[in-house]
């Protein structure tokens, strides 16, 4: 089956923390540049009047009002750490406006993650205040169809825990990896637009460097490939200047349309 046309819109670019950092004063933290500023990390997939956002973030609710998102079809989450799902009580107004379930898609460890961070969504306990009215989708690991759009679970290692990317057309997202599977390279062939983590120059336990996000960029060659979960170690404009042209940074605001 053709994969729809869509637009990717970037929500967030930042790692956990944001950028600027809380307290910081350094060049990033404090630059005029708009690209500098990065939400935690998100991104929306639109496709024949569809919302699929990948990921609620703690800062879910700024990223919908700045992005203008009127309505939420699903949404598909990476991981549970709390960068990736702080934000989920605020699809509350998404309820009331379509009057619906939302469907979330989560593998099995990050749902039961998810209903121990928000007991109360979850506990079937009727509140005296509203609370999100969601459906759970339990993901196995094979590909599911979300609106008509088939999206392919990618394990990654994140540390030592397996979180997901998700393939879906000719793009994938990839947030938070150390290391990517050579099963895991395989689904990620011919490729228009790639995401990859690139938090920084120096190693992290968790996390992928900006060379070695280049290296498996040139692997993989897809298209154009996009950093993301980026730290404020990185300037865009400068951290942009040394990268090869098929590799760029992704900020926030950034839309990109896959045919
Ligand atoms: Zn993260
Ligand atoms: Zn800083
Ligand atoms: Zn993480």
């Amino acid at each position: 089956m053709a994969a729809p046309a869509f637009q990717i819109t970037v929500l967030g670019s930042g790692t956990s923390v944001g950028v600027p950092t809380i307290g910081c004063r350094c060049a990033v933290c404090t630059s005029a540049d708009p690209r500098d500023n990065r939400l935690r990390p998100s991104i929306l997939v639109s496709f024949e009047g569809r919302n699929v956002l990948i990921d609620t973030t703690p800062d879910f609710r700024a990223q919908a009002l700045r992005a203008g998102i009127d309505h939420l079809d699903a949404v598909l989450f990476t991981h549970a750490h709390a960068d990736h799902i702080m934000g989920l009580d605020d699809v509350r107004p998404f309820n009331f406006r379509q009057k619906n379930r939302i469907p979330i898609f989560a593998a099995p460890a990050t749902m039961a993650a998810i209903q121990r961070t928000f007991p109360y969504i979850f506990d079937g306990v009727r509140q005296e205040s509203n609370v999100p009215q969601l459906d759970v989708r339990l993901l196995d690991g094979s590909p599911f169809d979300v609106c008509g759009l088939e999206f392919l679970p990618v394990p990654v290692l994140h540390g030592s825990a397996t979180v997901y990317g998700f393939r879906f057309g000719a793009a994938a997202y990839l947030t938070d990896h150390s290391a990517i599977p050579l099963a895991s390279l395989e689904l990620l062939r011919s490729l228009d637009v790639l995401f990859l983590d690139g938090l920084r120059y120096k190693p992290h336990p968790t996390h992928t460097t900006v060379d070695q996000a280049v290296r498996i960029a040139a692997e993989l060659q897809a298209r154009r490939t996009y950093l993301t979960h980026i730290c404020h170690d990185l300037g865009h404009q400068r951290a942009e200047s040394l990268l090869p042209p098929h590799v760029r940074l992704a900020y926030d605001g950034l839309e990109i349309r896959v045919p």
